[in-house]
């Protein structure tokens, strides 16, 4: 396939949630729902399952209204209304971990509005780097798979999510590969670079890497060229808006890095296998950073961003931030304040999955480009 074809073909899946969904059932495969930020998939995996992403969709909400105040994240309000209105049809259990309040709401509002698909929850630690933490996270690793076990036709063993790890830390440095070619090939739209990473929640993680790994030879053949876009860096929860996209691409702008939650956060951290799967699972857990929904009293994300500027010459900080989402707002300040005094531009715009007019980012992103 040549690379508009394959970006055409990550375009179709990452527009095709139910389709891909419904392939899967079709091909007699039990499906668990994986709710953000971050939720053990290789355990999923692991047990012969598809993990499939559920980070709600751009959409008006009605029925989820009975459940949440109008002042509630958009990607919960929008999960719970997918769920009552039948889009997860056929999915075995939904796994929602409690890495925010909102997420905390999700899983009980889940257990009155949508009765036949089974919540899993899973808590993490906050206090995460340490022994005590490690154990914690170990344990509520094994509670969830309890639950998988008896809400599913399923069996899980150490020797299994073993195998998992491994697809998992090849798909991570897949998926890292294609941000840094991102970063190189320009002619790379945002809307093209959003198909690849949401796409790799409707799939399974080896077929995902296949088919990525293609685009990459094929991107990688071609020759270099000097950008001539406005390189910048993005970050927030989640960059999925068709609509937004599209202003970035009108506005020849290339991301070349991001610090997105729905995109590279996912990818930064691979397993190292000591001891049993799930412990090197909980170590995993154990060495992430910079993430608004995990602790982090020193703000080392902000610095994180800052280097993530400097390494690829950006030229500005583009924050997203998803309407109502308190971690992200808490983080918003201090990036604001070190991105001033880096001297590097910054803007933020408001997103929600159920805006529909984006005028308001349409005349912030094109001042922010003229300021540049
Ligand atoms: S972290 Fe923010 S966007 Fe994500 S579920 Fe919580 S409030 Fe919503």
């Amino acid at each position: 396939m040549s690379v508009n074809e394959l970006f055409n073909k990550f375009h179709e899946i990452a527009s095709s949630p139910k389709e891909q969904l419904d392939t899967y059932l079709a091909q007699g495969k039990e499906v668990v729902a994986c709710v953000p930020i971050y939720t053990p998939e290789e355990i999923i995996h692991s047990m012969g399952m598809v993990p499939f992403g559920a980070w709600g969709a751009d959409m008006e909400v009605k029925e989820a209204k009975r459940y949440f105040p109008a002042f509630i994240c958009s990607i919960m309000q929008s999960i719970l209304e997918l769920g009552m209105t039948g889009a997860y049809n056929g999915v075995s259990a939904i796994v929602i971990p409690s890495l925010c309040d909102s997420l905390k709401c999700l899983g009980q509002n889940w257990k009155y509005a949508v009765k036949d698909i089974p919540f899993i929850p899973m808590t993490y630690p906050q206090n995460r780097n340490n022994e005590v933490g490690k154990a914690f996270c170990r344990a509520s690793y094994e509670k969830v798979i309890q639950d998988l076990e008896a809400t599913t036709n399923t069996k899980f063993s150490e020797e299994a999510l073993s195998n998992s790890i491994a697809v998992y830390n090849e798909h991570n440095k897949v998926m890292r590969e294609f941000s840094e070619v991102c970063s190189k090939y320009s002619f790379i739209s945002a809307s093209q670079r959003s198909d690849v990473f949401k796409s790799a929640y409707f799939m399974l993680k080896e077929e995902h890497s296949s088919l990525l790994k293609q685009l990459l030879e094929e991107i990688k053949s071609m020759p270099k060229e000097e950008t001539k876009k406005v390189k910048i860096v993005t970050s927030g929860i989640l960059a999925d808006s068709k609509s937004l996209l599209e202003i970035f691409d009108n506005n020849d702008m290339q991301i070349v890095a991001d610090d997105i939650a729905h995109e590279s956060r996912q990818y930064r951290i691979d397993i190292t296998e000591k001891g049993s799967s799930l412990d090197a699972l909980a170590e995993k857990f154990s060495n992430m950073e910079n993430c608004s929904v995990l602790y982090d009293a020193d703000k080392k994300r902000v610095e994180f961003i800052l280097d993530l500027v400097k390494k690829h010459e950006a030229q500005g900080v583009v924050v997203l931030m998803t309407k109502f989402c308190d971690p992200e707002e808490f983080d918003l300040v201090p990036i604001m304040r070190a991105c001033k005094e880096e001297g590097i531009q910054f803007v933020q715009i408001e997103v929600d999955r159920q805006m529909v007019n984006y005028e308001q980012a349409k005349t912030m992103i094109q001042t922010f480009k003229e300021m540049l």
